[in-house]
């Protein structure tokens, strides 16, 4: 059982930067509603009933002049966001008079939020854990519905009530082992074994199901790094304005970070796509042709899926087959484009049917049986999972390795005919680290880190 720690009140604009209609000042703490109340004419905010609306305006104490029209929230603990007293102030005037009022409150000696505090406040007060509020940054970053469902299912608690119950179950068997140990008249060493075994080796089935969901919720956090290669003038260009087109560019806009490289998803079926090098393609033709092959190795390292454009108009090409063999390797389509005109491309048995597509991209052909390929190649995974949750964080997916390892010593040990002792070590170290994916066993240096990575005023 967590209690409700009390903490100084701090405050944020928790609205995107930016012109809306109308953006949110958010205080949270022990001082939130006195805070607010001290700038606000109206009805007295310390009196209203928890969960209002008040409409009034926030006055400078200095001068007394209006700052802005205002509503505000009063929403009183524990059924809040952060578990303590928060304040809402919904502001109409735009970013002056919102950034007007943070100051005024920080003047009244509200502290400026860091990053992602008010959910740290959250976690800290035990309104949710780690993998919820996790969860919380995913949703914000979410680059499909797909991703966003995952993200909401997380924030729900799933992973949280999975994770706990293998913790549950840890827990009684190593508390029946110390049982077994303080009464050693009886003979239970075997039974004791037998008991640590099986406990092990169904949490580490459990470990394991989640951990085939891995790659798959990386690729709906990170993107499939996807690269579209092949000599000039075969159509990738072309390919690639297709993929951007027809509402498939996502928006990649991170707040509260900046990017060195712009980083280029589409959306294919709900399967975020991360292009990469894509600027390579946009350069000027005779540009791509110098960088050419040399380029497209690169690109074809670092890419789980290689779109392999070829020209099915013209006979194959030296280059043509540096680059088949190049990829022959990787997760790849071979796309034979411009199949409105004829075809003289003879491919022999260089590549399996099922990696082709023949597309015209002029026309239009083919290009939807294109996607319909990259969403299989994806889906096909996820069909055998038994589990709707995913892990997509790669703390989480860390630190179920971790425990694996830690179940399979626990196995290994017993199967050796290791002391009880020793296979118990083990097991209480798997229940350490399903405590830290939950936090319930979290250094306190990890979440800071991991709460600085959120958005300002979230
Ligand atoms: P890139 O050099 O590989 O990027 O190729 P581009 O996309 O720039 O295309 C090169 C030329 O081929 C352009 O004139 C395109 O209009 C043309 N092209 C692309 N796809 C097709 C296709 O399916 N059929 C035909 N006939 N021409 C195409
Ligand atoms: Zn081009």
């Amino acid at each position: 059982a967590t209690t409700i720690t009390e903490y100084d009140t701090i405050a944020a604009i928790s609205t995107p930067p930016g012109e809306g209609a109308i953006s949110i000042v958010r205080l949270s703490g022990e001082n939130a509603v006195q805070t607010a109340e001290t700038l606000f004419k109206g009805k007295d905010l310390t009196k209203v009933a928890s969960h209002t609306i008040n409409y009034g305006h926030i006055l400078d104490p200095d001068d007394g002049q209006v700052v802005d029209e205002v509503m505000v929230s009063v929403l009183r603990a524990p059924k809040t966001y952060t578990r303590e007293d928060m304040v809402e102030i919904n502001c109409h005037g735009g970013i002056v008079p919102t950034n007007r009022i943070l100051q005024l409150l920080l003047g009244q000696g509200a502290r400026l939020a860091e990053p992602g505090e008010f959910t740290k406040r959250a976690f800290l007060n035990g309104r949710v854990d780690l993998t919820q509020a996790e969860s919380v940054m995913d949703l914000i970053r979410a680059k499909t519905d797909r991703a966003m469902q995952v993200a909401v299912d997380q924030l729900d608690g799933d992973l949280r009530r999975l994770i706990t119950n293998l913790r549950q179950e840890i827990l009684e068997v190593l508390a029946q082992v110390e049982v077994n140990i303080d009464y050693p008249e009886y003979d239970t060493d075997q039974m004791t074994t037998q008991m640590l075994k099986e406990k092990a080796e169904m949490v580490l089935a459990k470990v394991d199901e989640l951990l085939q969901t891995a790659s798959q919720g990386k690729v709906l956090r990170e993107g499939l790094a996807t690269a579209i290669v092949g000599r000039p003038n075969v159509g990738k260009s072309s390919l690639l304005n297709h993929m951007l087109h027809e509402d498939k560019a996502i928006v990649t806009d991170v707040a509260g970070t900046t990017r060195d490289v712009l980083e280029e998803y589409v959306n294919v079926r709900g399967v975020p796509l991360k292009l990469i090098d894509t600027a390579g393609i946009r350069d000027t033709e005779d540009k791509v042709e110098k960088i050419g092959v040399a380029r497209s190795r690169k690109a074809i390292t670092q890419a789980d899926l290689i779109l392999l454009v070829l020209d099915a108009s013209q006979p194959l090409t030296p280059e043509d087959l540096e680059l088949l063999d190049a990829t022959a390797d990787k997760q790849r389509i071979v796309v034979l484009n411009k199949q409105d005109l004829p075809v003289r491309m003879e491919l022999g048995d260089r590549v399996d049917a099922s990696q082709i597509v023949r597309t015209s991209i002029t026309t239009g052909a083919g290009v939807a049986a294109l996607d319909t390929k990259i969403a299989d190649l994806f889906n096909d995974g996820i069909e055998n999972s038994q589990t709707t949750l995913m892990v997509s964080n790669s703390r989480q997916i860390g630190l179920l390795r971790q425990a694996k390892v830690s179940l399979q010593a626990v196995l290994d040990g017993i199967q050796a005919g290791m002391p009880i002792d020793l296979v118990q070590i083990d097991m209480t170290a798997a229940w350490d680290k399903l405590g830290e994916i939950t936090g319930d066993a979290a250094p306190d240096e990890l979440i800071t880190q991991l709460f600085s990575q959120f958005c300002l005023g979230k």
